[in-house]
């Protein structure tokens, strides 16, 4: 299969149209069969579901290319899986977690062409979704669902090497408790763009949640969670009901414990013992882990010892174990990599 031909280490994070999409209708209380289509573009009734009230639900992953070559999927079934929560959240229908595996791997293997080479620390970002198409006016939930899955070739997310970054304490919340934090959802993140922007205006790459209770807890940022290495190397993260399960750091946390020896903890983590901590790091599917140098609280600074030049000793060996295992140099847990050709 002939590679397109597409400068991989400069394309961005930016949407790129690819050949094929998969597409299924939710009618009449059932899925149709799925196929791949062409066609990039939706068309739908004016008072479509999700227009009108966001019934939107969302997943994000990506495709690559290990040292020897296959094409592989990292941990599809948790997506899977987390979409099915998602859809049940916002009363919309599951989609079988074994036909979403499906419809990512034909979707990639459609694409295949736009899968970046091995060594290029680009990646084929997969975008399975699920929105409510038919005319909903009285609020309640659309009777009629598609269920699609689109592929955009991105770049590598850190060129020339993952330089911390700094994030300041949000005056906004991001999630409810018994809210919506926990799934992912679209309407999670329309609200979220005030926040994000008001923090790049005032000079920040991210923003800090607190749990918007007591406002004294972490909680994450607006698309990635939070693991904290404590002074004695334990690696921890916050438990909340209201953030969402990234998959990135539920593998972070295993790798820490089973193949690098750490003891990990996931527990309420109080704002006040941030500065206590000796490296901070964000993780997501984007960028598997990116470095946390500084955290600001209204003028007030917390920098971690592992500074503002590079990811600290402990979050760097995570990153490297992990992407070793995705990229297929270190043997992975069993199930973890799902090959696609
Ligand atoms: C998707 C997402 C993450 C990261 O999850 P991964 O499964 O690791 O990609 C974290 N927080 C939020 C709010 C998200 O939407």
């Amino acid at each position: 299969m002939e590679k397109k031909k597409i400068d991989w280490e400069n394309i961005g994070f930016s949407y790129m149209q690819t050949d094929k999409r998969y597409v299924s209708d939710f009618k009449d209380g059932k899925w149709d069969d799925g196929t791949l289509v062409d066609d990039a573009n939706i068309t739908m009734n004016e008072c479509a579901g999700v227009l009108q009230y966001a019934q939107t639900v969302f997943e994000g992953m990506k495709a690559y290319t290990t040292e020897d070559g296959r094409i592989v999927t990292f941990r599809p079934d948790l997506n899977a899986a987390r979409m099915v929560e998602s859809a049940k959240r916002l009363e919309m229908p599951v989609f079988p977690e074994d036909r979403f595996i499906d419809a990512v791997v034909r979707t990639v293997k459609a694409n295949a062409a736009y899968v970046p080479p091995y060594g290029s620390g680009a990646t084929l970002y997969i975008r399975p979704y699920m929105f409510g198409v038919n005319p909903v006016i009285g609020v309640k939930p659309a009777d009629e669902y598609q269920f699609r899955v689109f592929t955009t070739p991105v770049g590598p997310y850190f060129k020339g090497g993952a330089k911390p970054i700094t994030i300041c304490v949000s005056d906004f919340d991001r999630a409810a408790p018994r809210g919506t934090g926990h799934i992912k959802a679209g309407l999670n993140y329309a609200m979220s763009l005030h926040a994000i922007m008001t923090a790049h205006r005032n000079g920040f790459d991210e923003n800090m949640y607190l749990d918007s209770a007591t406002r004294t807890k972490v909680e994450e940022t607006g698309g990635a969670n939070f693991i904290f290495i404590a002074k004695d190397n334990k690696v921890v993260t916050p438990h909340s009901g209201t953030i969402l399960p990234s998959i990135t750091r539920r593998s972070i946390m295993y790798v820490a414990e089973h193949y690098l020896g750490l003891e990990v903890e996931e527990r309420d983590v109080y704002f006040d013992e941030v500065k206590d901590f000796a490296e901070c790091g964000l993780c997501g599917t984007a960028a598997v882990i990116s470095p946390v140098g500084k955290v600001v609280d209204h003028g007030k600074e917390i920098c971690f010892p592992s500074g503002m030049e590079k990811m600290g000793p402990v979050t760097q060996k995570l990153y490297d174990t992990l992407t070793g295992i995705q990229m297929g140099q270190i043997e992975a847990p069993e199930g973890w990599i799902k090959v696609i050709e």
